[in-house]
């Protein structure tokens, strides 16, 4: 028995990086996954594949999260698919970096829309199975950069800081259905999405870090695992920081 036995989970953005360690890491807790990314490519066919090996009930979807119809198109086909919607985690996330005076109005949009909206439009789409069900627990993924802010990320982090009030609202709202919300601020975690930085400046990053390295995959899936399971049954509306002690 694991800690997820009988939970059908979603996980948004979970073809490569920190997505795919939260999909193989719930398979590994006894649950049944329904992860999406934007195309049916390798990346996904091949985590698929990897998790039905395990004997994990497990379905890739090519789903935009940032549409608000593909979002609910999905959530009700995982609902037809699996019977039950008891965990969802919101991981999908893009970064369009560049300082406010050179930054576009596309820049802005897209990672409003990609990393904020995608939230609402797939806890909206949630919800309401969660509610009937009288439980749940959503789970976004936020970043330490939506608390202490970036130069060169406004967008960025305007996004993640909007996920920490969406989490805290939401936990307001439907916690007297028995439905949790919390967020997780990782700190610098190794993946497609840091490997466009120079060596130079990671170097530099984990001079900063108490720790003195970036975080995996894995030990952000291992939070996830805790948010999802009955271990953290009377935590809600919070952010808890994975980024070994790293100033916000
Ligand atoms: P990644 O780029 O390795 O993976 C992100 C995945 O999301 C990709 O497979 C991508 O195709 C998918 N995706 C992008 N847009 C999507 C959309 N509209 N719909 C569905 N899927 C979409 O990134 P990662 O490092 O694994 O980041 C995962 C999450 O963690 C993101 O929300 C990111 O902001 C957050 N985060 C990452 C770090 C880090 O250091 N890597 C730090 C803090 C927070």
């Amino acid at each position: 028995m694991g800690l997820l036995s009988g939970k059908t989970v979603i996980v948004t953005g979970a073809s490569r990086g920190i997505g795919r360690a939260i999909a193989l890491y719930c398979g590994d807790e006894g649950a049944s996954v329904a992860f999406t990314d934007l195309k049916a490519d390798d990346f996904l066919f091949s985590l698929e594949k990897e998790l039905l090996a395990k004997g994990v009930k497990a379905k890739g979807y090519a789903s935009d999260a940032s549409n608000y119809e593909q979002s609910q198109l999905l959530v009700d086909e995982v609902a037809k698919e699996f019977q039950t919607v008891d965990v969802l985690v919101n991981n999908a996330g893009i970064t369009r970096d560049a300082l406010l005076m050179r930054m576009s109005e596309e820049q802005w949009d897209m990672v409003i829309n990609v990393n904020l909206k995608s939230v609402f439009n797939m806890t909206k789409a949630a919800q309401k199975y969660m509610l009937k069900q009288r439980s749940g627990s959503i789970i976004n993924i936020s970043s330490v950069v939506g608390v202490g802010g970036n130069a060169g990320q406004a967008n960025y982090a305007a996004s993640k800081a909007g996920i920490i009030g969406f989490t805290k609202s939401v936990a307001k709202e439907l916690g007297s259905r028995n439905v949790r919300c919390n967020a997780i601020a990782p700190g610098f975690i190794v993946t497609d999405m840091t490997k466009t930085l120079s060596q130079e400046v990671i170097d530099e990053w984990f001079q900063k870090i108490p720790l003195k390295r970036g975080g995996t995959p894995e030990e952000v899936a291992k939070v996830v695992v805790f948010f999802g399971s009955d271990l953290s049954s009377y935590i809600s509306g919070q952010v808890l920081h994975v980024c070994g002690a790293m100033q916000t």
